[in-house]
């Protein structure tokens, strides 16, 4: 007799599922939660799972993912109360066969059971790392996605290992966002597809923490006389930008000194919170980080590009200040409120929003004040926002490949019970976005 693993918080629920199967003269086992059912899947291997997506601890996506990791066999169908047509995508990412509402059908239950199943393909990384691709006008493509320090490995592979480095080629233009360690695989194709033709390219800096400069003194066109870069960004923390810029690469750091570079360089710090890159108009904010640190806002012809790679929620902060001031958490919570909807108003209706999401919730709670974001909150602002497309970015140096994953199918969660419309994606090394006009007109 075939058995079916009934995973659902709901009783009422599950004996109805259970009497659909049992009336065909299956078995059914039962189990209220997630860590329940993933022991049960193990442990009597049953030829279909039904899951509901929203229980209690841990979501029916990463049951599913959990089960499909260890068991190829299973037919996985997972149910939830309202359906969306972004989550079918995202469960059957996830190695579900079925994503239905309920109330249960039993036809649309056997035509699932009855399908052969195909084992799915596994992503090469190469493969893993290509996007949807869409008539070019403006091209958003990432070389760092990481935080804080580069960390190549097998564990980093499908995200990428290098600190922040984000192209944009739009109204002619390439304009480079932060010059972290991936900087230098973006001058090696640059130098590939330019060969000895001129390049010229922008520079845009968010804030001179290493990880948003340290690949400068690797970046290949600056070493080629043809070349010109202009660098633009804020004054540092202590000194100027140039100081700044030319002091990782003095003596005891670095061989080759920033002036002996051949390319033509120019340093250009701004005082102006809003200017132009040929016809992109750029809006920027200081955000809420250590020193001074910048977020762009880049408006295109196809639409706007938003990107805050290091940034903290202002409440918690606010508030963990307050309880060391003894002032009033009431008008710590005020001061915050009107500085998020400063931030909202800068991000309204952006196309894309590249934001700071290096920490889960609960690891956030150990790192108030260090300048970063927490995934509910991060999610939360770019509804308020309304984005239309979130990629957590600046993953946490600590964070796997599979942790990333698991972050973002939380963020994705958040997004369903907000009942709002919002993609989201986590950022990924060489992944490439292209913004269309009819992006900009929806
Ligand atoms: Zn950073
Ligand atoms: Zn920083």
């Amino acid at each position: 007799m075939p058995t079916a693993l009934l995973i659902e918080d709901d009783a009422e629920s599950r004996k109805r599922i259970a009497r659909l199967f049992t009336r065909q003269g299956w078995d059914t086992i039962e189990a209220e939660g997630g860590a329940a059912g993933i022991e049960l899947a193990f442990a009597h291997r049953p030829s279909v799972i039904v899951c509901d997506l929203l229980l209690p601890k841990i979501s029916g996506l990463q049951v599913c993912r959990a089960i499909r990791e260890k068991l190829d066999s299973p037919k996985i169908i997972i149910v939830a109360g309202r359906i969306y047509d972004i989550d079918r995508k995202v469960v059957l990412e996830a190695g579900g066969d079925g994503y239905f509402v309920k109330p249960l059908k039993w036809e649309k239950l056997a035509a699932v059971i009855r399908r052969v199943r195909r084992p799915q393909r596994k992503l090469t990384p190469r493969q893993s790392r290509t996007f949807k691709f869409h008539p070019p006008s403006t091209r958003i493509k990432f070389w760092g996605v990481r935080g804080s320090i580069p960390v190549p490995g097998p564990a980093t592979i499908g995200y990428g290992g290098n600190t922040t480095c984000v192209e944009v080629r739009t109204n002619g233009n390439i304009i480079v966002l932060d010059a972290g360690s991936g900087i230098r695989e973006l001058g090696l194709a640059l130098d590939q597809e330019f060969k000895a033709a001129p390049i010229n390219l922008t520079l845009l800096l968010t804030h001179t923490h290493w990880d948003h400069i340290q690949g400068l003194p690797f970046f290949l066109p600056a070493y080629q006389a043809k070349n010109t870069i202009r660098v633009l960004g804020y004054e540092g923390a202590r000194a100027g930008l140039a100081t700044i810029l030319e002091a990782q690469m003095e003596v005891p750091f670095f061989p080759v000194s920033w002036k002996d570079l051949p390319g033509t360089i120019k340093i250009q710090e701004l005082k102006k919170m809003e200017f132009s890159i040929g016809k992109v108009r750029v809006h920027s904010k200081l955000l809420n980080h250590p020193g001074v640190c910048v977020g762009y806002r880049l408006f295109t012809r196809e639409g706007s590009i938003a990107f805050l790679p290091d940034n903290e929620p202002f409440e918690p902060l606010k508030l963990k200040l307050a309880e060391r001031d003894g002032t009033h958490p009431h008008r710590a919570r005020a001061q915050a409120a009107v500085q998020r909807s400063k931030l909202v108003e800068f991000l309204k209706d952006t196309d894309v929003l590249i934001l700071d999401a290096q920490y889960t919730d609960e690891k956030y709670q150990e790192h108030i004040g260090w300048g970063h974001g927490a995934l509910s909150r991060v999610v939360s602002l770019a509804l308020e926002a309304r984005a239309k497309k979130l990629f957590l970015f600046h993953h946490d140096p600590a964070h796997d490949d599979h942790k990333i994953d698991e972050m973002l199918e939380r963020a994705r969660l958040l997004v369903l019970e907000s009942g709002r419309k919002l993609e989201v994606e986590a950022a990924r090394e060489g992944a490439e976005i292209w913004l269309s006009g009819r992006a900009a007109a929806r």
